[in-house]
């Protein structure tokens, strides 16, 4: 059994320019195995990005079979469009054109190496994509991580409880995913690998 193979295609970045002003997106990133999957899809501006990023894997955006949104914020659902004829799987359900496929409960399946569950808090809609590659089990997370040591750098709050709907929730779907995973993709950073040693 071949297993899949995550690629980064744009690790997500957040940085504050001043009182309320932000500069952030998400990150993008290719899952590549029995289906060809996007997680997440950035920002508008990202268009030429994953075009080029796409082209390097020798991919034209209708190769795309499945397009995994892990939340609705607007840094990590630009251009839809690309991908007319894909799965696109969001919150709950599993939808392609106009048909509604599936509302999916427990997780959802996408092959034998990816699947899709919810790891409700940041927003109770948002999902997590489990990829079984040859270094372990890596976590397409979105918001639910922000970043490697998201925990560690702010005195008033961690920074990931700050976007938080549901702290309590999140802070549970953070410890299942930690327990889970080997590698972590988060929402706006670089792939990182789990420290077990540390508790969540
Ligand atoms: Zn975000």
């Amino acid at each position: 059994m071949q297993k899949a193979k995550v690629i980064v295609l744009k690790p997500g970045y957040a940085r504050w320019e001043g009182y309320a002003s932000q500069r952030a997106c998400g990150s993008i990133t290719l899952l590549l195995s029995h289906k060809r999957c996007l997680v997440d899809l950035g920002i508008p501006q990202d268009k030429d990005l994953i075009l080029s990023s796409l082209q390097k894997h020798a991919l034209k955006p209708k190769d795309i079979d499945v397009v995994v949104l892990t939340h609705s914020d607007v840094d990590h659902i630009g251009n839809m469009n690309l991908f007319p004829d894909a799965v696109f799987i969001g919150g709950s359900d599993v939808i392609q054109g106009d048909l509604f496929r599936e509302f999916f409960k427990e997780k959802y399946v996408i092959d034998e190496n990816i699947s899709v569950i919810h790891t409700p808090g940041h927003d109770n809609r948002s999902i997590s994509v489990l990829v079984r590659t040859d270094k372990g089990v890596v976590a397409c997370t979105g918001d639910l991580f922000e970043r490697e040591n998201d925990w560690l750098d702010s005195e008033k709050a961690e920074t990931w409880e700050v976007w938080s709907q549901n702290k309590e929730l999140q802070m549970k779907s953070r410890s299942m995913i930690w327990q889970i995973a080997d590698y972590i993709v988060p929402g706006h950073g670089d792939i990182f690998k789990v420290d077990k040693k540390i508790e969540l």
